[in-house]
C-alpha cells in the first residue's frame, strides 16, 4: 500500500513554513461559560451564511469546486456521535482524500465559518442545538499499514483504534490490545491521548503528520504535543476554531513490538475487551468515562462515594456499573446530560472540596438551569 497517494509533503513544525507554529484556537464570536476546567462554547446557531440561499429556499448540498466532495447542510449529528443526541452541523463534510480536505478548509475561510473536527464523536457531547460553521468528519481517511519486521504501524486519521488493535495482533505487533475497547479514531486518539489499563497513546506515538489551512503538513513527535493525561496541545486546535487555528490529524505511526504470537496476542486482547465489558457499561450509549481523574483519585469512586449512582436527570443517568459514566438511557438531550455533568460537579465539590474537570468535549451552546 503507498501511504503517500494523497498525502503532499510534509514538514516539521519550525522548518519554515509560514504557520509552522500553530496559532491558539480561536473563534470570534465565541463567548465562553466555565464548568470546572473545561470552557463551555456559546455561540449564535443558524446565523444567515455567506453565499447561501436566499431566506426561504431550502439550502443545498454545494460541491467543492475540482473535488467529488459534497458540502451539505443542516446535517444531524446524532447518529455521529457515541452519546447519540446533539443538534445538527449547520454544514457538514466527509472528506476522503487531503485534497478534499484542504479545499473545505479554504471553503470555510472564505465564508468566515468556524471549523470543528469530528472523529468517530465517542468524546463528544454536543449542543442540542447543533454547531455552527463547518464539521469536518474525518472518518473516511482510511488506509494502514504494519511493519511486521520494525513494528511500526503507519494509518490514517480516520481508522478505528480498536480495529487497528486487532490488526496489530493478527500482525504480530504487541503493544497495542488496551486499545480494543475504544471505540474511536486513531486521530482522535492522538489529540485525545486516549489510553486505558496504564497505558497510553503517547507512550507510543512515533510521529503524527497535520494538515493547515494553507496546506501544509507539519510532523508533530511527541514530545513537541505537551503530552499529559487525556490531554495533548492539539486539543486547542479542533473545534469552533477559525480555520487559520485549525490542525487536523492526517496520520499516525506507532511503534509496536514486533515477533509476537498472533494467537497469544489475539488471546490477549480478547480479554482486555471481556475485563472492560465486565467493568464498564457498553450496552448504553455513553462518552466513555466523563471526568478525568483528578491526580491519584479516581473521578468514578469519588462521584460514587457521594452516593450519586443512578441519579438521573430526564433521560440521562448516571451509571450504576461506572459511576465515571453517564448514559443515555433512552431520549436524554444534550441538555440532560449538561445539567448532570453541572450537578455531579457541585455535589463532588461539596463533599470532597475538589472540581472535577470533563474529559468529554462539549461543543455548542449550553446553559446552566
Ligand atoms: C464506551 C466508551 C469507552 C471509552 N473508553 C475510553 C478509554 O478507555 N480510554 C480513553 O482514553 N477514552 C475512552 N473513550 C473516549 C473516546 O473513545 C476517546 O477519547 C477517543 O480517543 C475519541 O476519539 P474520536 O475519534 O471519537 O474523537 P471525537 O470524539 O470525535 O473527538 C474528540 C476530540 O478530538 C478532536 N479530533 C477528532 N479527530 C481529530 C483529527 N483527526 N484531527 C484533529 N482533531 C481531531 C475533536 O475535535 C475533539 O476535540 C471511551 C468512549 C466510549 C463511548
Amino acid at each position: 500500500m503507498t501511504l503517500s497517494k494523497d498525502f503532499p509533503p510534509v514538514h516539521a513544525p519550525g522548518s519554515g513554513r509560514s504557520n509552522s507554529k500553530p496559532a491558539l484556537a480561536e473563534s470570534g464570536h465565541t463567548r465562553f461559560v466555565s464548568l470546572g476546567q473545561q470552557a463551555v462554547g456559546q455561540q449564535t446557531v443558524g446565523q444567515p451564511l455567506v453565499g447561501q440561499p436566499l431566506v426561504g429556499q431550502e439550502p443545498q448540498p454545494i460541491r467543492l469546486p475540482g473535488t467529488d466532495c459534497m458540502i451539505k447542510p443542516q446535517v444531524p449529528l446524532t447518529s455521529l456521535t457515541s452519546f447519540k443526541v446533539g443538534g445538527p452541523a449547520e454544514m457538514y463534510v466527509a472528506p476522503r482524500r487531503i485534497e478534499d480536505l484542504q479545499a473545505s478548509f479554504e471553503w470555510a475561510q472564505t465564508r468566515g465559518l468556524p471549523i470543528t473536527l469530528l472523529g468517530a464523536g465517542s468524546n463528544l457531547l454536543i449542543s442540542d442545538r447543533g454547531i455552527p460553521g463547518l464539521v469536518v468528519c474525518t472518518r473516511y481517511l482510511r488506509y494502514s499499514h504494519f511493519d511486521a519486521e520494525t513494528g511500526r504501524m503507519t494509518a490514517a486519521a480516520g481508522e478505528p483504534i480498536a480495529r487497528l488493535a486487532w490488526q496489530a495482533a493478527e500482525h504480530g505487533l504487541s503493544g497495542l490490545e488496551w486499545a480494543v475497547g475504544i471505540p474511536g479514531t486513531l486521530g482522535g486518539a492522538v489529540v485525545m491521548n486516549a489510553g486505558a489499563h496504564g497505558l497510553c497513546t503517547a507512550d507510543i506515538l512515533v510521529d503524527t503528520h497535520t494538515l493547515a489551512i494553507d496546506g501544509t503538513l507539519e510532523v508533530w513527535h511527541p514530545d513537541q504535543l505537551n503530552y499529559t493525561y487525556r490531554s495533548s496541545k492539539l486539543q486547542a486546535h479542533t473545534s469552533l476554531a477559525a480555520a487559520e487555528a485549525i490542525r487536523l490529524v492526517t496520520q499516525a505511526t506507532l511503534q509496536l513490538q514486533p515477533g509476537g504470537d498472533p494467537e497469544q496476542l489475539i488471546a490477549d486482547t480478547t480479554q482486555h475487551l471481556d475485563r472492560r465489558r465486565i467493568t464498564q457499561p457498553y450496552h448504553l450509549p455513553s462518552c466513555g468515562s466523563v471526568f478525568r481523574n483528578p491526580g491519584s483519585h479516581k473521578a468514578g469512586w469519588l462521584i460514587e462515594q457521594t452516593g450519586l449512582k443512578g441519579h438521573s436527570i430526564g433521560g440521562a443517568q448516571i451509571a450504576q456499573r461506572h459511576a465515571n459514566f453517564i448514559l443515555n438511557c433512552g431520549g436524554a438531550t444534550a441538555n440532560d446530560i449538561f445539567q448532570l455533568i453541572h450537578h455531579i460537579q457541585q455535589t463532588v465539590e461539596q463533599n470532597w472540596s475538589l472540581c472535577l474537570e470533563p474529559e468529554v468535549k462539549m461543543i455548542g451552546e449550553f446553559h446552566l438551569a
